[in-house]
């Protein structure tokens, strides 16, 4: 039997498009009325019927220099004819090497050994391995509590989920890990609604890790991890002095501090690494998306390198570290890992993040007498509109916003009730404009 013809994207219907399960998905309105890309370039999508869309939201916060960059394009397709895969495990290739070097160059002084993996997720769980054994290497094995934070979001790993704060992505696996406990969260409407950047009220939150560790014992706790800015719960903006008032704390009582910046490094927030807009340094940094700008998955853990040292002992030929990945360093990643951090450095997209910012800030806050709306917040490349839940209907006029969007040729990202923009580091100001244009055309018409 020949194969049957390609589909037609266009002309896609229901049973076409069952067998793939998507992630974070509703599956049935998804293929009831499929919201297709085919080709990306710059700051665009195009649907295959060839609907211009524009990228409001990097991808999903991953394609921080823009899409199909012709570098990164060319280097991907270099490595994939030269090296296609090398094995990771007691082998290695030169690209891996080179691209560890680089994101350690551009670290905060003291995170400059890197761990590979694939993913946000595999990040996560692989800084709270390192966390635990650290902390039984150097003789304080009772230390296996973690703390993370109610509406934090690190990924879908069992550890992620088990530090992470989001009830859906909890309540249906289970008793997940064992010994984790969660600081507050620091979203207030009540203080802090319309705040511009990191908002004055919430600083003293940092505080009730000290009630955990008066609880648990800090001799039982192995680390913290927060996401600097919480990304997938909102743009959630640290309150000013909570980072540094963690980093005290945690410094205090001998616990770790994971800064997940899954999202926040690699120019949101108009620098490498939050963590240096910040200005407080953590015990490890997961990164992932903008590390290859979302072409090759790829993400990684910077580690403080005398938290690497612990581990480098025993005879010269035993494993340090029992944890690792098949594609971790994969050479078609590092290739565009490279690649990206070139176009990051050549073009001054960090810097041109920085002086966008101030342009988003102001565009999104002048849709605060828009219907629905209860908050606006904004941070580096990063805002959030939060609505109102329309009664009995929760999280339907979000969604709602951003099918309006998706018909008006935007691509947003609906979190809950909140509508979120993340624009690629290349972002136009006129760009900027249409997307609140259009975001203030669809609230004016949401139910
Ligand atoms: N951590 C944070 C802070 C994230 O925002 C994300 C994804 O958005 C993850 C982890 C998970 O990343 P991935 O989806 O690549 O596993």
């Amino acid at each position: 039997m020949s194969n049957p013809a390609p589909l037609e994207a266009g002309a896609l219907h229901p049973e076409a498009l069952a067998s793939y399960w998507m992630p974070f998905t509703a599956n049935r309105q998804f293929k009831a009325a499929p919201r297709m890309m085919a080709r990306a370039e710059g700051m665009h999508y195009w649907t295959p019927e060839g609907r211009r869309i524009l990228d409001g939201f990097s991808g999903l916060w991953c394609c921080n220099a823009g899409h199909s960059r012709k570098p990164v394009v060319e280097a991907i397709q270099r490595q994939a004819a030269t090296l296609d895969y090398a094995p990771a495990f007691q082998m290695g290739h030169p690209l891996a090497f080179e691209l560890a070097d680089r994101i350690a160059a551009m670290a905060p002084a003291g995170l400059n050994r890197v761990f590979f993996c694939n993913s946000g997720s595999e990040a996560v769980d692989t800084a709270l391995k390192v966390a635990l054994a650290y902390q039984r290497l150097r003789g304080e094995g009772s230390r296996t509590r973690l703390i993370g934070r109610e509406r934090g979001y690190h990924g879908v790993g069992f550890g992620g989920i088990s530090v992470g704060g989001m009830v859906a992505n909890r309540k249906m696996f289970g008793a997940m890990l064992a010994g984790v406990d969660h600081l507050p969260h620091t979203h207030s409407l009540e203080k802090n609604a319309f705040s511009r950047g990191e908002p004055e009220w919430g600083a003293h939150l940092a505080d009730e890790l000290e009630r955990l560790i008066a609880l648990h014992d800090a001799s039982t706790i192995a680390a913290v991890i927060v996401e600097p800015m919480a990304g997938s719960t909102g743009v959630l903006l640290p309150p000013r002095g909570y980072l540094q008032r963690l980093r005290e704390i945690t410094a205090k009582h001998g616990i770790l501090l994971i800064f997940d910046e899954v999202i926040t490094a690699f120019g949101r927030l108009g620098h490498a690494f939050a963590a240096q807009r910040y200005g407080v340094t953590p015990d490890m940094i997961t990164f992932a998306k903008g590390v290859t700008s979302g072409t090759v998955p790829m993400g990684g853990v910077l580690v403080r390198s005398d938290i690497h040292d612990a581990f480098m002992r025993g005879p010269p030929w035993a494993i340090e570290l029992f944890h690792g990945y098949t594609y971790s360093g994969h050479p078609l990643a590092c290739a565009a890992g490279i690649a990206t951090l070139d176009l990051y450095r050549d073009e001054g997209l960090f810097e041109r993040a920085r002086a966008m910012a101030p342009v988003l800030e102001d565009a999104v806050h002048s849709l605060r007498a828009s219907p629905h709306v209860i908050d606006i917040r904004n941070g580096g490349l990063a805002a959030a509109i939060e609505l109102e839940p329309r009664p009995g209907a929760p999280l339907a006029r979000a969604f709602d916003a951003y099918l309006g969007c998706w018909e008006r040729g935007l691509l947003v990202r609906q979190a809950g009730e909140i509508v979120c923009l993340a624009p690629a580091l290349i972002v136009e100001e006129s760009q900027i404009a249409k997307m609140t244009g259009t975001l203030r055309e669809v609230l004016l018409q949401l139910a």
